[in-house]
């Protein structure tokens, strides 16, 4: 047996923890009403997901370069375009409080950049998400009024974060 984990086995648990994540906060919202916000589109895996397991949610999509495949890149009129330090100010303007699931993939691979990019967007995203909105974090975020809840079965500690209003 391996003792260090390779850059697979952390990248195969990223995904796994996320589908888990993601699956376990659409039950814990479905008596909610409000958007979805998908925060990094990247190749839209978990954007895909979102709508296959959400499918009646409006579903909102920040990012600064989407380059997914047409199957899983939101209509124009739902994909928020732009740096997130600049796009999450303005969606409190639009939405107000009323997002019940906030997910956010925004990393990369360097985890030092990643620690000091959650911190800087967690009080932009913390007024957005309404009462019993749930946000998925591939990183760990730093919030003042939202609870980290447990992670469902199947998700990897470390790997994805969730919290709760
Ligand atoms: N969850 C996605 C999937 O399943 O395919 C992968 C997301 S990928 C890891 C991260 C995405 O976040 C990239 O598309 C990147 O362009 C976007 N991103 C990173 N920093 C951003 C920022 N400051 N503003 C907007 N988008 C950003």
């Amino acid at each position: 047996m391996r003792q260090e984990k390779s850059r697979l086995d952390i990248f195969i648990d990223r995904m796994v923890s996320q589908r888990a994540c993601l699956d376990h906060a659409a039950h814990l919202i479905a008596a909610l009403e409000g958007p979805v916000f998908e925060l990094g589109l990247g190749n839209g895996r978990t954007y895909h997901h979102l709508r296959a397991t959400l499918p009646d949610r409006e579903i909102h999509v920040f990012e600064r370069n989407p380059t997914a495949q047409p199957d899983s890149t939101p209509p124009e009129d739902h994909l928020i375009l732009g740096d997130v330090h600049d796009t999450l100010p303005a969606a409190g303007e639009r939405f107000g409080d009323s997002a019940v699931l906030i997910h956010a993939d925004l990393g990369g691979p360097n985890l030092q950049k990643n620690d000091a990019f959650a911190r800087a967007i967690s009080p932009l995203v913390e007024p957005l998400l309404a009462r019993g909105g749930v946000m998925v974090s591939s990183d760990r975020m730093y919030f003042e009024s939202l609870a980290e809840i447990a992670l469902p079965e199947g998700a990897v500690p470390g790997r994805c974060f969730i919290y709760r209003r």
